[in-house]
């Protein structure tokens, strides 16, 4: 009698979480506020590097906001942050006849205003360029690795390539190199170069720029007829680092309102495009997951909060100085979810392994979203550090062909985004928030 009971209890609260979770999906596909506020965002305010005026738009933007969509103690989490400018004019030419599509890395050190003109020698791994020696030294060294297509997953051919654009320039110079030239990380066939972060290591520190992938086919097939010159202008620069701020909103818990679930995205851009799918998305996301739950009129038994993080893509201040005050605060991150690999159609969520087997029952509520499976994994760039500190890590996978041929681009802008797709992770996030705020001790 009493396992009947509680199994009667069990299936009485799933129905009706099940139930919440059909009224958001109702909800979110009419309203589509995700699609809204990324609209707004990418055209009022267009690019947010960390740093920039823009950026500094948007945080008084996303605090508005907030305070639209229903949220409560809407303020801002304080950090420096790094100022890194491309400047105009920059610039490359071929064997002084013909213009290569071209951007600076971020972080990359300019060249001097007439420009630097080398021979260029071609590799395909750091390593190579620290064997050049000799004959490297006063080139200009080109990183041509592509990313390997026969992998199914292009996150994991962007985590095979991109040590060349990050570390490029450092071990380029160890030989000698005056400037390098990275191939995009991209598997489109078009020419737009496609920017992001560079570190620079010991040693003298030489300016660094992608190349759109048609020039760089193009300049691989010059330096195989034996002769291929570059004069590479570049005019960016690191200013000193700025006051910024992540943003925080929260519906408070009614019952165990020291338990935190929080759930975000990145609001920093790339200076390229608009920041539409990278990450724009994923703050809108979670901002329009907040909002269904507020206008739905729920009352979330944990706190579920909204954290639009600062300066993911060069140098991840915002998440140090969010998880820090998470550290000091009195109340404890109970889980955290991050959104940051496009707005395309959701398939999986990440989660932490030891909680793998735990999320399974709820996998069929979410497959209206289009989530197939969960896995395991769950920790981003942003939501990671607060794992240390007890939060269980979910993030959200969406369908992954395209977004690396938008990514750190002037290709990453709304027309890219679909709105009902967008709106299918921001519902998919809503349903996750809200199945830890009342099912959360089924993951204990
Ligand atoms: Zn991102």
């Amino acid at each position: 009698m009493l396992s009947f009971l509680v199994a009667l209890s069990i299936s009485h609260q799933a129905t009706s979480v099940g139930d919440t979770i059909i009224a958001i999906r109702k909800k979110g596909l009419t309203e589509l506020g995700a699609y809204e506020m990324l609209n707004e965002l990418t055209s009022k305010i267009g690019a947010r590097v960390s740093g920039s005026p823009e950026a500094a738009k948007a945080v008084k933007w996303v605090h508005r906001q907030l305070e639209l969509c229903g949220a409560t103690n809407v303020s801002e989490v304080p950090c420096m942050v790094p100022h890194w400018t491309r400047g105009k004019g920059e610039n490359a030419e071929l064997n002084r006849n013909s213009q290569l599509s071209i951007c600076a890395l971020g972080g990359s050190v300019a060249t001097p205003t007439k420009g630097i003109e080398a021979e260029v020698v071609e590799v395909k791994s750091l390593k190579e360029a620290e064997e050049l020696g000799e004959r490297g030294r006063g080139k200009i060294v080109f990183f041509n690795r592509p990313f390997d297509p026969t992998l199914p997953a292009t996150f994991a051919a962007y985590g095979g390539a991109n040590d060349q654009r990050v570390g490029g320039a450092t071990a380029a110079a160890k030989s000698g190199a005056v400037a390098v030239l990275v191939r995009s990380m991209t598997l489109a066939k078009d020419d737009a170069p496609h920017t992001g972060a560079m570190r620079y290591g010991e040693g003298t520190k030489i300016p660094a720029a992608a190349l759109g992938i048609q020039s760089a086919e193009r300049l691989s097939a010059a330096i195989k007829k034996g002769k291929a010159k570059v004069k590479l202008t570049l005019n960016c620069q690191t200013l000193p680092d700025e006051p910024s701020a992540n943003v925080i909103g929260e519906i408070k818990g009614s019952e165990l309102p020291n338990e935190v679930i929080v759930m975000g995205g990145h609001l920093d851009s790339w200076d390229l495009g608009r920041g539409a799918h990278d990450d724009g998305a994923g703050v809108t996301q979670a901002m329009e997951a907040l909002r269904l739950i507020s206008q739905l009129g729920l009352k979330p038994k944990r706190t579920i909060r909204v954290v639009a993080w600062m300066n993911e893509e060069n140098g991840g201040r915002g998440a140090k100085a969010y998880a820090d005050y998470a550290t000091h605060a009195t109340e404890k991150h109970f889980a955290a979810m991050e959104s940051d690999s496009g707005g395309f159609m959701p398939r999986a969520f990440g989660v932490s392994a030891d909680k793998l087997d735990k999320v399974q029952p709820w996998l069929p509520m979410l497959r209206d979203f289009g989530i197939e499976r969960f896995v395991a994994g769950g920790s981003d760039a942003d939501n990671g550090p607060l794992g240390p500190l007890g939060a269980i890590l979910f993030a959200l996978q969406p369908e992954n062909q395209r977004y690396f041929d938008y990514h750190h681009s002037r290709n990453d802008t709304i027309d890219k985004v679909n709105p009902r797709e967008l709106e299918m992770g921001a519902m998919s996030m809503a349903a996750i928030a809200w199945l830890l705020s009342e099912q959360g001790d089924l993951l204990k």
